[in-house]
């Protein structure tokens, strides 16, 4: 630990716990997903004394990333912290995967089927779409019925039961 040129800093805060405030950041889109449920939320450092919170943003295409970045701002000022810098990572690109049991299960809950796991680096291809179950009674019997649905992230499907239609988080 260096000493000396740190000394007339503010107390230093501990990394783990901005982790755990931020942790509850809900993401813009899906508000009962937080962004590290999403896994957006990929590391917080202390760089030379200066804190840095490090986030990877799901589809490129989202709206949602400069939201995301406001609001881990607002958390960090709410809790008194002024001076942070937020680094987005780009590489590697963020996975569905990334999405944690939690995450998947409040994604269901919600509605929105979560995206199909890939096994070690496979992917879901467009012709080999993945069998959901329907998030409104659990109906395997389900089919697409467009490419996007609320955002260019979802695919909007409909269940052959109950015949709800549905979100799906694509898998990328
Ligand atoms: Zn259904």
């Amino acid at each position: 630990m260096p000493a000396g040129s740190h000394t007339q800093r503010p107390p230093q805060i501990k990394p783990a716990r901005v982790r755990a405030w931020l942790a509850a950041v809900a993401d813009p889109e899906i508000p009962v997903l937080s962004i590290a449920d999403l896994g957006i939320l990929r590391d917080v450092q202390c760089r030379d004394g200066e804190l840095v919170v490090v986030i990877t943003p799901t589809y490129s295409g989202c709206p949602a990333m400069h939201a995301i970045e406001q609001a881990i701002e607002a958390e960090l000022h709410r809790h008194g912290v002024e001076s942070f810098q937020i680094h987005t990572r780009l590489a590697p690109p963020w996975s569905s995967d990334w999405i944690t049991p939690a995450g998947r299960r409040k994604l269901f809950d919600y509605g929105i089927a979560p995206p199909a796991q890939s096994a070690s680096g496979k992917r879901e291809r467009p012709d080999g779409e993945p069998r959901l179950a329907c998030p409104q009674c659990g109906s395997a019997h389900t089919t697409r019925i467009s490419e996007f649905g609320s955002t260019a992230c979802k695919a909007l499907y409909r269940c052959g039961d109950c015949l709800e239609p549905f979100d799906y988080f694509k898998c990328i």
